[in-house]
């Protein structure tokens, strides 16, 4: 029973527990009793009910004040951030403009949010002129980059004549002195032409154009294509060049081997450029199988060189930078080679490691992530390259004498130099042959019908028809007569998307400008056989 009802129980009626009212109630009839004891009952049960009520209401009133002590918490916490905000508007407000003086502590709010809005605004024209001026910028780096493409581009059609003709005047009689010019102009050709490359590939990589290929390559090719190019550099310094092939390395890798050589052909030449005695070599390491079919290849380049200072390091894979930048350097050079290649590497997914110390050598690595091919694979990688790089395999190949058979050859190109430059390589090398000659891709394509040719050496940019439309044209036609002409694409931009737009307008294979004549011979004599 209730306390409190007891209490009054016992106050107004005497009774001081169960028993008494036991016994009080005892002394009425049935029917009262049953009345007094229902009202006993209720009074307390309401009892009950009131002490609940009051019970939740001082918890309501205490959870109240905690959530209210809580809530002025956070309002504090949020009153402290925003006049720390407020601050940092006013010390940047005041940064943005030295006008903006003011003790904020007696400025008004709406003051306040007066001056804030119009630095907004501010901001917002600042922030639109960045946007121009970002956009313009990279405008102006793409145009950049076209222009150093298309310059490229134009600047290897002079030189094909320039090395070719050179070429060509080598293999005539000559007394000494002209044969040390004539060598000279031919080398000078070469070392602008391979400078032209740089810039051509530095571009290609700032306008995100540069792809690289995916093709199957015999490592061990492609090491010794790297010695043979660089043996006699190497011999003529005195330097010993060292190849260092572990036995176990998978033979056939996955890869863009034009791209890896030029990698390694870079590191080589660079080490055997600076270096004065001692030896160069090139080791490649297959450190591990870590899935099925991808292998670990380290390359390395060590030498005994000049070395590079940590100072010197920090600077030497940025674009157009040598270690020695003073004007009385030693050593010749764009400063382009290692910016390619790290780049190279780059999209290979590595980097180019260096290692080095000043006055005792250098070692520049970089580990690759190749799928090997199985040996039993053993497809020759020129096989699966077929139609590209011709004659690139055959290229060390020495082919005595002329063919003495006949042929008919055309030629299509619209400049007369490239014309009757390839006009005269291709008669020292099948003197028998008839040679044909077009200027567009019309002339070409009348020419092929009335000539029948066995080859035909296609320009591709053509006023008229360009090239890919005169094959267009010729396999057109060949439908009708069931036959096929070998037709060769002459390109001079030497782009990934020249190869592949040759491929498909249904040409065979093609060749670079400026022609290399050793590739054209052993191409032509391959062909003609
Ligand atoms: P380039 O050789 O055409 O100047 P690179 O980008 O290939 O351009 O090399 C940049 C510079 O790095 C070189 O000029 C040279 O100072 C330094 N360097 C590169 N390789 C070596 C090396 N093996 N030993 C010493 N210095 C080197």
């Amino acid at each position: 029973m209730n306390s409190l009802l007891l209490r009054q129980l016992r106050k107004y009626l005497g009774i001081s527990s169960e028993i008494d009212l036991e016994t009080f109630l005892n002394g009425f009839d049935e029917v009262n009793k049953k009345k007094i004891q229902g009202f006993i009952n209720s009074v307390d049960l309401s009892y009950v009910d009131m002490e609940r009520a009051s019970i939740l209401n001082t918890r309501s009133v205490e959870i109240s004040t905690k959530e209210l002590s809580e809530v002025n918490a956070l309002l504090r916490i949020e009153l402290q951030k925003n006049k720390q905000i407020i601050n940092n508007l006013i010390n940047t407000a005041q940064i943005l403009n030295k006008d903006f003086n003011f003790n904020y502590e007696n400025i008004s709010a709406e003051e306040l949010a007066e001056k804030i809005s119009h630095l907004a605004k501010e901001n917002l024209i600042i922030q639109e002129k960045h946007k121009i001026a970002k956009l313009e910028a990279e405008n102006a780096n793409k145009a950049k980059s076209e222009f150093l493409a298309n310059m490229s581009h134009e600047l290897r059609t002079p030189l094909n004549a320039v090395i070719g003709y050179s070429d060509l005047l080598r293999m005539t009689e000559l007394e000494s002195s002209q044969k040390s010019y004539v060598e000279l102009i031919h080398l000078s050709g070469n070392n602008l032409l391979s400078m032209i490359n740089d810039v051509l590939d530095i571009s290609k990589i700032e306008a995100g154009k540069l792809e690289l290929e995916t093709i199957q390559i015999d490592v061990i090719q492609l090491i010794n294509e790297v010695k043979d190019i660089l043996r006699f550099a190497a011999e003529q310094k005195g330097i010993e060049l060292n190849f260092n092939i572990k036995e176990n390395i998978p033979r056939w890798i996955i890869g863009d081997s034009i791209r890896l050589k030029q990698i390694l052909i870079n590191l080589v030449n660079n080490a055997i450029k600076f270096t004065n005695k001692g030896k160069v070599e090139l080791s490649l390491i297959f450190n591990q199988s870590i899935e099925n079919e991808i292998g670990l290849f380290t390359f390395s380049v060590q030498d005994t060189g000049i070395g590079i200072t940590p100072e010197q390091k920090k600077k030497l894979f940025s674009k157009f930078s040598q270690a020695d930048s003073s004007t009385t350097r030693k050593f010749g050079g764009t400063g382009l080679g290692l910016a390619i290649s790290a780049s190279l590497v780059e999209k290979m997914g590595s980097s180019i490691e260096l290692d080095s110390e000043s006055g005792k050598g250098s070692k520049f690595y970089f580990t690759l992530k190749l799928t090997y091919i199985k040996e039993e694979m053993n497809i020759p990688s020129s096989e699966t390259k077929k139609n590209l790089q011709v004659g690139q395999n055959n290229s060390n190949q020495t082919i005595e004498g002329d063919t003495k058979k006949q042929f008919s050859i055309l030629i299509v190109d619209d400049n007369e130099i490239n014309l009757s430059l390839l006009n005269s390589m291709i008669y020292k090398i099948t003197k028998n042959s008839s040679i044909h000659k077009a200027r567009n891709g019309i002339e070409g394509f009348e020419q092929y019908l009335k000539y029948k040719p066995d080859i035909i050496f296609m320009d591709i940019q053509m006023p008229e028809m360009d090239g890919y439309e005169a094959t267009k044209k010729i396999r057109e036609s060949e439908k009708v007569s069931n036959s096929h002409v070998n037709i060769i694409a002459l390109t001079a931009g030497a782009l990934k998307d020249d190869e592949k737009k040759c491929l498909e307008a249904g040409m065979d294979s093609y060749l670079k400008k400026p022609i290399d004549f050793k590739l054209l011979k052993a191409y032509l004599l391959n062909s003609l056989k």
